[in-house]
């Protein structure tokens, strides 16, 4: 897989799936426009392991994408720089609680960074795209984006939401491109349990139930859900978002593929 001469933009690239995602990217030889909020340490941090990794260059953005103004001045910033072959929306945050519990304002805030975001990205990402006859547009929705679980109503909303989104897109740049230049492809990837910062929160109040045992938490968590009952590595995404991107998967588009040891095959 050669993704010399290409760049990538990578919300939420700082860490976790992002970051997994960016260092292969990397690996394959593509310039990364590395995002996030983070301090100078963990920006200088990332950007410099994504070029130990193989990436020519990498340029860190911090645009808080709670403001969809800010999530197409990213784009603008990171065009200004090079242009965009690769846009992965992953930045994303959760909150859990019963729809009665849950702040307004959390609701909307989700809604924010999990899909308004991501709208704004692609509206300005996706024609230069079609201009330059190759474009990847990757969203980290979730299985959620895919069926519900208990207490996370606007998680679950933005995640369907981005699921049916990304469908609209995909048609809409169906005919962009050719077989040649690899076309315009846009492509959901719904992880399940993933091990990253994002799952923090869930696995505490788990373990409380089992007098502080972490990896009982996990168990209990993965057993409910995950069939397999292995958590994923965010490698594993990584891997995938790097096949999206080459030529062969110019006729892979408008889909929903989960990464979630049969947690949506029951
Ligand atoms: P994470 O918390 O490690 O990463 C979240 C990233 O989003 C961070 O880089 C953070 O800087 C960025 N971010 C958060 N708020 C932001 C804001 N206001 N503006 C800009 N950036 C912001 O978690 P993760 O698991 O790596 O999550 C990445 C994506 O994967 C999310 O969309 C999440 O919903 C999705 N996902 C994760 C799992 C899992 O089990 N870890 C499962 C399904 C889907």
């Amino acid at each position: 897989m050669d993704l010399s001469g290409k760049t990538a933009l990578v919300t939420g690239s700082v860490q976790g799936i992002g970051f997994e995602i960016a260092r292969a990217f990397a690996g394959a030889g593509a310039a990364i426009a590395v995002h996030g909020l983070a301090d100078a340490v963990q920006a200088e941090a990332a950007c410099a392991e994504l070029i130990a990794a193989g990436a020519p260059e990498a340029k860190f953005f911090g645009h808080d994408l709670s403001d969809p103004a800010a999530a197409s001045a990213l784009v603008g910033a990171a065009l200004e720089w090079r242009a965009i072959d690769i846009l992965v929306n992953n930045a994303g945050i959760q909150h859990t609680a019963p729809i009665a519990e849950m702040p307004l304002e959390t609701f909307q805030k989700i809604l924010s960074i999990n899909l308004t975001a991501a709208f704004a990205t692609m509206q300005v990402a996706l024609p230069k795209m079609a201009e330059r006859g190759y474009g990847r547009v990757i969203n980290i929705a979730s299985v959620h984006g895919l069926v519900a679980s208990l207490h996370k109503a606007p998680y679950v909303a933005s995640k369907f939401g981005l699921v049916g989104m990304s469908r609209v897109a995909a048609l809409e740049y169906a005919t962009a491109g050719s077989r040649e230049s690899g076309g315009v492809t846009v492509n959901c990837i719904c992880p399940g349990w993933t091990e990253t910062a994002i799952l923090e929160p869930q696995i505490s109040a788990r373990a409380a139930l089992h007098d502080g045992d972490r990896a009982a938490a996990i168990t209990d968590l993965l057993s409910e859900k995950q069939p397999t009952r292995r958590i994923s590595d965010a490698g594993e995404v990584g891997a995938l978002a790097l096949w999206l991107c080459s030529p062969i998967a110019h006729n892979l588009t408008g889909t929903a593929i989960p990464v979630d040891g049969g947690w949506t095959a029951q």
